[in-house]
C-alpha cells in the first residue's frame, strides 16, 4: 500500500509504501532516496525530540514517526518495512486513522512465532517541574493521559484507556493534532510547521477552533494518548504496563523509553505463544500475538 503527503514539518512532498516483514524484524524504515538506507524504530535510533519524535543513523534522519508507529502499535503490527523517498513522514489529516486505513487495506497477517512482551515489574516515575510521566505494573497495556492546556475548549482533560478489544482503533486512531494560531507564528520562525494547514492540524482559535467539528469533544487530549503510544513503540517491543502522564510531551515520552530500557529490574521479557492465553491480558492481546502486514 502507498500513500503520498507532505511533511508537517518540513512541508516536503513524500511518497510512502509499507511492506510486509518477517517475523523478529520490528519496525523498519527505509530511505528509498538514499539507497535503501534502514533506520530500526529503536529507541537507539532517536535522534532529536521537540514538536516531534525523530530518528536518525550515520547522519541519516527520519523525521515525525509517531503517528504511524502508534497505529502499529494499536493494530497489534509486530513487523513491517515503512519506505520513504524523503526525510519526514507525511502527516496526513495529522491522525493516525489513514495509516490505519492503509494496513488494513493490505490486510495483516498472523505469524507463527510468539510474541515477546515487554512486561512492567517494578514503577518508575519521572518528574520535570509540572511535567509527570510513570509506568506501573499491569497485565495489559493501558495509558491514562493528562492535559491542562488554557484555552476555553481544552482546560484541564485526562482520557483513560486500555489498548485492547479495538479500544485504540475506536477512541484514539482518529485524534487529530492541534495547534493555536498564536503558536504558529513562533513555530514558522523556527523553520517548523512548514507544512500545517487547515487540513491536518486542529487550529485553535482564541475561544474556538477555526476549522472544526472535532472529531471527539476532547480529541486533544485523545491525540496526546496517540503520541505517547507511538513513541512508545520505540521501546521495540509491546508494552504490559500502565503509563500515566501528566502534560508530557514527546521529550519525556522517549525519555520513558530510554530509562526504562536501560534499567532492566524495571522489566522482564515475557513470550507469549499463540496457544497460551496470556494470564488475565485482554483478548485482542492474544488475537494479535505475532501480527504482521
Ligand atoms: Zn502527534
Amino acid at each position: 500500500m502507498e500513500c503520498s503527503g507532505i511533511g508537517l514539518h518540513s512541508g516536503a512532498p513524500v511518497l510512502l509504501r509499507i511492506l510486509p516483514a518477517s517475523a523478529g524484524t520490528g519496525i523498519v524504515f527505509r530511505r528509498t532516496d538514499l539507497d535503501g538506507f534502514e533506520i530500526e524504530a529503536i529507541s537507539r535510533n532517536v535522534a532529536r525530540v521537540s514538536y516531534a519524535t525523530s530518528l536518525m543513523k550515520k547522519g541519516v534522519l527520519i523525521s515525525t514517526t509517531e503517528h504511524i508507529l502508534s497505529a502499529f502499535t494499536g493494530m497489534g503490527i509486530d513487523n513491517a518495512i515503512v519506505e520513504l523517498n524523503n526525510l519526514e513522514l507525511p502527516i496526513l489529516d495529522g491522525s493516525a486513522r489513514p495509516f490505519v486505513d492503509m494496513i488494513q487495506k493490505a490486510g495483516v497477517r498472523k505469524q507463527r512465532r510468539a510474541r515477546t512482551y515487554l512486561k512492567i515489574r517494578r514503577e518508575f516515575e519521572l518528574r520535570e517541574g509540572n511535567k509527570f510521566i510513570a509506568v506501573y505494573p499491569s497485565d495489559v497495556y493501558g495509558v491514562s493521559y493528562s492535559i491542562n492546556f488554557p484555552h476555553p475548549l481544552i482546560g484541564k482533560e485526562t482520557f483513560q484507556v486500555e489498548l485492547s478489544n479495538g479500544n485504540y482503533l475506536r477512541h484514539i486512531a482518529a485524534a487529530r493534532t492541534f495547534g493555536s494560531r498564536e503558536d504558529e507564528r513562533a513555530m514558522r520562525n523556527m523553520g517548523l510547521i512548514r507544512g500545517a494547514s487547515r487540513e491536518n492540524c486542529i487550529v485553535l482559535t482564541r475561544d474556538g477552533v477555526e476549522n472544526g467539528p472535532l472529531r471527539f469533544s476532547d480529541e486533544f487530549v485523545r491525540h496526546k494518548v496517540l503520541d505517547l503510544v507511538g513513541d512508545l513503540a520505540l521501546l521495540g517491543k509491546q508494552i504490559l504496563g500502565n503509563v500515566v502522564a501528566d502534560r508530557a510531551g514527546h521529550a519525556m515520552h522517549t525519555a520513558l523509553v530510554s530509562r526504562v530500557l536501560r534499567d532492566k529490574t524495571l522489566w522482564e521479557e515475557v513470550t507469549v505463544s499463540e496457544d497460551d492465553e496470556p494470564v488475565a491480558a485482554a483478548s485482542s492481546v492474544h488475537a494479535a500475538a505475532g501480527s504482521a502486514l
